[in-house]
């Protein structure tokens, strides 16, 4: 039972990455990250027992009051949200949208993929990692598969991560509806140039950007 979860900033913005970009959205980001990414620009966030425990309940509460205010969807995100079990967090939304019925809260959750699932979401983005390469549950199961490019090797992986996903949808025999981004890392000359690059000759990838960044706001 997860009633409590480590926060290091909860706020109302936009949706600035992806699928979704530029949608009203509320963020909650759980601290903890064991992935270890050399270029993370949340370090902060790995170390979960810096930052204050809130009560599920709590967080409802401050979702709500966001919903209201117009945001679309809340995104979980971290830090590795999924390194938390957030079933219980899913289920007294699941709960609050039975019970209301009409405009459902919709949650989605951006991950690394390395931890086991928990929770349910309406939107899974897969943020996978070269050093730590994501579950299968997360290349069938996710929404959009986003990759940060700093440099040739992630362009590599971005290959490999599709090839992965082409190679489960064959031996499955499913197709598995999913978008694919690129993204430069931020402040990354070289990381821009081989993504706008490689999207110019990968129809089936869409380039990414932090709009946030641009825009100067969370
Ligand atoms: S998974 Fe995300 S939060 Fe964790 S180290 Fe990598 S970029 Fe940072």
């Amino acid at each position: 039972m997860t009633k409590f979860l480590p926060v290091v900033e909860k706020f109302h913005s936009l949706q600035g990455e992806g699928f979704h970009s530029g949608k009203s959205a509320f963020f909650v980001r759980l601290a903890g990250c064991k992935v270890g990414c050399k270029w993370c620009d949340t370090k902060q966030s790995w170390d979960s027992t810096k930052f204050p425990l809130l009560s599920i309940q709590t967080l409802l509460h401050e979702i709500t009051e966001a919903k209201n205010q117009g945001a679309a969807f809340i995104v979980l995100t971290g830090g590795e949200p999924l390194q938390h079990n957030l079933d219980d967090f899913c289920k007294i939304i699941k709960d609050k949208n039975d019970f209301s019925k009409q405009n459902p809260i919709k949650v989605h959750i951006e991950t690394s993929g390395v931890n086991s699932m928990s929770g349910f979401y309406d939107w899974i983005t897969l943020s996978p990692k070269r050093h730590k390469p994501p579950k299968d549950y997360f290349l069938r199961r996710s929404n959009e598969i986003k990759i940060i490019i700093n440099d040739k090797e992630d362009i590599e992986f971005a290959n490999e991560m599709r090839r992965k996903v082409l190679d489960i949808e064959k031996s499955t025999q499913k197709i598995y509806e999913k978008k694919f981004f690129i993204q430069p890392a931020w402040n990354n000359s070289k990381g821009f140039a081989l993504a706008i690059e490689f999207a110019k000759r990968n129809p089936n990838w869409s380039l990414s950007l932090q709009t946030h960044k641009y825009l100067s706001i969370q």
